[in-house]
């Protein structure tokens, strides 16, 4: 399963940095998830709460924020979000966007005691 191997990820970084600084608890991870990064919140979020049981991770909050979709229009310079998956520019309908952000996937922070 995806989600399970992004959740493995998460919890590798968070005993990772809580290990760094001499802290025995995870707290609370706060992600970035892109629109388009293909996870699905919810999956991740019964993964990462099945995987961190019995661990220094057990309990800790997992706080996703989306990040729209957003494309830069080659043609005419615009950035502006892309609705509905439609890849031409709303401005001018050029097809040459490039897309700039809405595909990350990221620990953004941490939060341990
Ligand atoms: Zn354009």
């Amino acid at each position: 399963m995806h989600e399970m191997a992004i959740a493995e990820g998460i919890l590798g970084i968070a005993l990772k940095t809580m290990d760094e600084n001499a802290a025995t608890r995870v707290a609370r991870v706060n992600l970035l998830v892109g629109e388009m990064a293909g996870v699905e919140c919810e999956s991740l979020r019964f993964c990462f709460a099945a995987l961190t049981k019995g661990t220094a991770a057990d309990g800790a909050a997992l706080s996703i924020e989306r990040v729209p979709l957003i494309g830069r229009c080659g043609a005419c310079g615009r950035e502006q979000p892309i609705e509905r998956y439609s890849f031409l520019c709303p401005s001018c309908r050029s097809g040459a966007l490039e897309i700039i952000s809405g595909r990350e996937l990221k620990v953004e922070s941490l939060e341990v005691d």
